[in-house]
């Protein structure tokens, strides 16, 4: 049995975030991360070589979001503001085209210089590296006395971990899926755990990169809104020097089509490209997809079908001071003000603290 101070389920940006505030508080923490990389719904694709990287998670953040802003200084990240100086297209049910629409619709949302995961990368930089656990996946939670135990699968085998506090940083209802706690929560504590949708889980996302953003030379920002598909929301994804042009869109087919269509996926988008922005759009120099909804460790079958509003997230009330307060709620989709956003990750990050922080108090 491996021990610890507090041990956190989930290496995304809120379980990352709670390691290193741990971290600066001098205490023992270890990560338990079911994936083979850290970040979780944040990933940021190279192309070949290495010089650029795409967002198939995350893209942006907001000026109001003071968490994420307050941490990108902290590394010294470049920010810059989504591309939004010309046309958007707009396409019908029917397919015709309209490119005389002045406006932008993500205009003054900033991005990372080399993708959201830079972030990340920095803040990994600082933790301990045998304590970040990957292909570490939690199944089972155990309180035994005044301890919690956790056993991980691992490719060679169960580990079991031994901690005062637990960290619970993934999505509610990924804990209500796959976890067994003994003794078993209680079943409503459970239903308002299947209850919280995860933001974005029922997503896929394609990008297209370019030799150039050529699009920008014919007046058009990169923006584009389809009703006909399969992507229903465009956006220019170039990197800030604008050396290489990439698009990104967001795909409306369902996830019954799409499910082990990718190669027939890929054709669509790129036709749709084609009929969107001209035949430059024919040839892209590489090409990402990335379906979320296909990821067991974001998405449960009940986030398949996209949200049409964002939820009001938040801490449902019945999972306060579980287990005595030894069982902490983090991850974006508890936050109260910015549920569900990246600003929402670092905000659960926060109230975890001041949650570990009473725990320890009321222990001393
Ligand atoms: C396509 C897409 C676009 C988005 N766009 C934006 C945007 O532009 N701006 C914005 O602010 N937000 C956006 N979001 C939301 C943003 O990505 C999330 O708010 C944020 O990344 C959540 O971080 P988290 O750490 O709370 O959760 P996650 O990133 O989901 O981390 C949870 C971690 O737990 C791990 N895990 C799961 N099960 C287990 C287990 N059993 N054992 C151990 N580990 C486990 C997972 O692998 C994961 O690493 C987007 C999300 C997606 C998918």
């Amino acid at each position: 049995m491996i021990e610890a101070d507090v041990i956190i389920v989930g290496g995304g940006l809120s379980g990352l975030a709670v390691a290193d505030e741990l971290t600066r508080q001098g205490r023992n923490w270890i990560v338990l991360e079911a994936r083979d990389r850290l970040a979780g719904r944040i990933h940021s694709a190279p192309i070949e070589g290495g010089a650029h990287r795409f967002d198939l998670g995350p893209t942006w953040l907001w000026p109001h979001n003071e968490r994420m802003l307050a941490a990108c200084e902290r590394f010294g990240l470049a920010l810059f503001e989504q591309h939004a100086d010309g046309n958007l297209v707009f396409q019908d049910e029917t397919g015709a085209v309209r490119r005389d629409l002045a406006f932008s619709t993500m205009a003054g949302a900033l991005r990372i210089e080399g993708g959201i995961a830079t972030l990340v990368d920095h803040l990994v930089r600082g933790l301990p590296d045998e304590r970040l656990r990957l292909d570490h996946r939690v199944h089972r939670i155990h309180r035994h006395d005044d301890r919690i135990e956790v056993e991980a699968v691992t490719r060679g085998g169960a580990v079991g971990f031994s901690a005062k506090a637990m960290v619970l940083a993934l999505p509610p209802r990924i804990i209500a899926e796959t976890i067994t706690f003994e003794p078993a929560l209680p079943q409503g504590i459970v239903a308002a755990l299947r209850e919280v949708p995860t933001w974005m889980a029922g997503h896929a996302k394609a990008i297209a990169v370019f030799e150039q953003p050529f699009w920008r030379g014919q007046g058009l920002c990169g923006d584009a809104i389809s009703h006909q598909g399969p992507m229903m929301e465009i956006h220019d994804a170039s990197p800030r020097d604008g050396s290489v042009g990439a698009l990104f869109g967001f795909i409306g087919t369902s996830v019954d089509a799409r499910f082990g269509r990718e190669s027939e996926m890929r054709g669509a988008v790129i036709e749709q490209l084609v009929e969107l922005f001209g035949k430059d759009a024919a040839t892209p120099t590489a090409f990402f997809y990335a379906d979320w909804a296909g990821e067991p460790e974001t998405a449960t079958q009940a986030d398949f079908q996209p949200l049409a509003h964002h939820p009001a997230y938040g801490m449902p009330p019945t999972l306060n001071a579980l287990w005595d307060g030894a069982l902490v709620f983090a991850g974006a989709e508890v936050a109260e003000v910015h549920g569900g956003y990246l600003e929402g990750a670092l905000e659960a990050a926060d109230a975890a603290i001041v949650n570990l922080v009473s725990l320890e108090a009321d222990a001393a």
